[in-house]
């Protein structure tokens, strides 16, 4: 896998920018009651973020409902739910791969304990084949992935060079990120 990805900075803007037209997209439709949404974006401090791009990843896009005061928080390429780190890392330090020294390595540089990280390797093994959106999808790979290698087995599946296969990856992902994933999702 592609851990200098973690470093592009072009491609950690290209995520910002893909965030920026969910957002748009949540802020559109309105909220079922009707009523308007007005900004109401949740402070973030990203970890596991190159400082370059810091204050683009420092807000998580929600809104407000105007009448009802629900609030709707946009799905998000940049992060998997609430955790701090990106959503990035979470998949590219989650990969065992055949070059697990390399991530591990990065891990280190990036300040991430090796407990965090096999955290991530939990939610992936034991919580990720029993999201809502996994036994929704599940049936459009085949043959199915080997849910012991996830998430790199699934990032193959996806078209496109390092950069567009992650992209799709994360865009493949967006439903357990956004306002109605904090039910679905188990785990951190
Ligand atoms: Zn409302």
């Amino acid at each position: 896998m592609c851990h200098v990805l973690l470093a592009n900075i072009k491609f950690l803007q290209q995520l910002v920018l893909i965030d920026q037209d969910l957002a748009e997209q949540t802020r559109f439709q309105g909220c079922p009651c009707g009523g308007a949404l007005h900004q109401a974006h949740f402070p973030r401090k990203p970890r596991s973020c190159p400082s370059e791009v810091r204050d683009d990843f420092a807000k998580r896009f929600s809104y407000c409902c105007s009448q009802c005061r629900r609030r709707m928080t946009a799905v998000s390429v940049r992060f998997l739910g609430r955790r701090v780190h990106l959503a990035l890392a979470v998949v590219l330090l989650s990969e065992r791969g055949p070059t697990p020294a390399v991530a591990m390595r990065l891990a280190q540089q990036l300040a991430v304990s090796p407990r965090t990280v096999a955290r991530w390797r939990q939610w992936w093994r034991d919580s990720f084949p029993v999201t809502a959106l996994w036994q929704t999808m599940c049936g459009r790979f085949m043959p199915p992935p080997d849910m012991t290698l996830l998430p790199g087995a699934l990032l193959a599946r996806f078209a496109g060079d390092g950069d567009a296969a992650m992209k799709r990856l994360l865009m493949f992902l967006t439903p357990l990120t956004g306002s109605a994933a904090i039910t679905l999702r188990a785990g951190r």
